[in-house]
């Protein structure tokens, strides 16, 4: 089973420590979050499975961590500042203000050109508060937060202005160069990247599915002008398909959106949305998708525009402010071009939502008491195993148990616990999807022997104390991320 809904899932991240609404004692801030304690944890595994799957198990993907304040010039030539916006509308009823294209009727059935005021205007364009179709015309809004550099710089110097990054791809193809000369990389090879990214979101919500600040794990992958691009994009869906599944996600939850030519990005030619049911409890089976991740094939768009030497039809440079051609010459064919690029982009948060939604499962005990279960891929779970002494009033016993925690943790993530009788502790554990518990009690004084409970069957079984650190290893293990091919 899934979680039913999302509210689910933020009553129980509050309540059990994963995520926090953002400053909260001063009445929030639209749509932040803060990842609590086991949040914290959950999203560094998601990040570290990610980073492991694709740049130590392959062999041709390079990591960087590039700066989220960028010079001004990179907008200006990757296409942001002029275009990274959406269209707003208010409605004249209800008196929202939403993002236009997000609302039903926006697009013509079918496809193509269309006049988007027009259709506002004729009333096909539909409130998503109210339903009315008495909405303004849209007007632009870009979504890059603005910033200014330096203590004495005025409110309106435009020197001064910077951004803080929307996406974290420009900061890999900026390094481009540096990444392929200083690794001497050949063609095809991939530049990893995960950190914050921020927008300034017309209407965020849902949780932590759209904010305003988030983070993002992307990889821009470059390859020669002539690879078969869209088969490439195709394979990058199905690997990440089955990353996802190696998460633990179903893959009935999962299911694949063409972005239509009219709604692509200004850099793509194609664009594949993998999509997560987060809304399974809309009746419309159309309106229970949000997307999870894009995998976009950006041409070499990117890297031609951020460099100094192409010319428009009269001859003039089109970047007259780069120093750098960020071209590669090819030693096989001779050749110098500006490598191609498909770009899987996916976001942290989004990926933590649907794993944690995809882990709720319910279960009845023997008292018929409800007991919610978190059935996170052990690799994920932000506690690996938890010692629980039976008496915490036993001296011999609270330190038997704290000095198999401390002997564990060396090798996997434990931690102590005695703040509540053994149901009471056993039910928390499973809540937050730790797939042991590891239980001293009067005998495991005398048999050097603890027993240990598994989170999804409720088994337990008794194991030697010196055998104990193996015998966990070996079944928090059964959930590899298999390697992507390299193609
Ligand atoms: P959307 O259409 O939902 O606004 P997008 O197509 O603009 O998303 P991309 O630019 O492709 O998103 O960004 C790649 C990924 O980054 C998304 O698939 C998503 O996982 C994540 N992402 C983008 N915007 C947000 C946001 N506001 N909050 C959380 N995650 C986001």
């Amino acid at each position: 089973m899934t979680a039913p809904n999302i509210d689910t899932i933020v009553s129980l991240a509050k309540r059990r420590g994963f995520v926090f609404p953002s400053s909260e004692i001063y009445g929030g801030l639209g749509s932040a979050w803060d990842y609590g304690p086991l949040g914290v944890e959950l999203a560094n595994n998601i990040k570290q499975a990610w980073w492991r799957w694709l740049v130590y198990e392959r062999d041709d993907i390079e990591g960087v961590d590039s700066s989220i304040i960028l010079n001004r010039l990179v907008w200006k030539y990757s296409g942001h500042e002029a275009t990274f916006h959406d269209p707003l509308v208010d409605c004249r009823e209800c008196k929202s203000r939403m993002r236009a294209d997000k609302l039903e009727g926006y697009f013509p059935e079918g496809g193509g050109q269309f006049d988007a005021n027009e259709r506002l205007r004729d009333g096909l364009v539909k409130c998503s508060e109210c339903g009315s179709t008495n909405l303004t015309d849209e007007r632009y809004f870009n979504m890059m937060f603005r910033t200014r550099l330096g203590a004495l710089a005025d409110e309106d110097d435009p020197t001064a202005l910077a951004y803080l990054r929307p996406e974290t791809a420009q900061g890999i193809f900026i390094n481009f160069l540096n990444v392929q000369t200083a690794m001497r990389r050949k063609l095809p090879f991939g530049i990893a990247q995960v950190g914050k990214s921020f927008r300034n979101e017309v209407t965020p919500g849902n949780f932590i599915l759209r904010t305003r600040e988030f983070e993002q794990m992307e990889m821009e992958y470059f390859v020669k002008p002539d690879a078969e691009h869209f088969k490439l994009v195709d394979e990058w869906v199905t690997l990440y398909l089955e990353w996802f599944k190696g998460l633990g996600i179903d893959t009935a939850n999962l299911k694949l959106h063409e972005v239509p030519k009219g709604e692509l990005a200004h850099y793509s030619k194609r664009t594949v949305d993998i999509m997560y049911r987060y809304f399974p409890e809309r009746a419309e089976e159309e309106r229970q998708w949000e997307e999870l991740m894009g995998i976009a094939y950006r041409t070499d768009f990117d890297l031609r525009s951020h460099s100094s030497k192409p010319t428009d039809e009269e001859g003039k440079r089109v970047n007259s402010d780069s120093t750098e051609d960020l071209s590669y010459f090819d030693e096989s064919t001779k050749q110098r071009f500006y490598p191609h690029v498909i770009e899987p982009a996916a976001g942290v948060n989004r990926t933590v939502l649907a794993v944690l939604m995809d882990a709720y499962s319910e279960k009845t005990n023997d008292k018929g008491e409800m007991r919610v279960i978190l059935k996170l891929s052990p690799q994920l779970a932000p506690i690996k195993a938890a010692i629980l002494p039976l008496a915490k009033n036993k001296p011999e016993i609270v330190g038997m148990a704290k000095a198999i925690k401390r002997s564990l943790q060396p090798v996997l993530r434990a931690v102590y616990d005695d703040t509540g009788g053994i149901g009471k502790l056993y039910a928390r554990q499973d809540e937050i999807g730790t797939p042991f518990c590891v239980t001293v009690d009067h005998q495991s004084l005398e048999d050097e022997a603890v027993t240990v409970r598994d989170r999804d069957t409720w088994e337990q079984e008794r194991v030697k104390v010196s055998d104990l650190a193996e015998h966990l290893q070996k079944r928090l293990k059964p959930y590899p991320i298999p390697a992507p091919e390299v193609s």
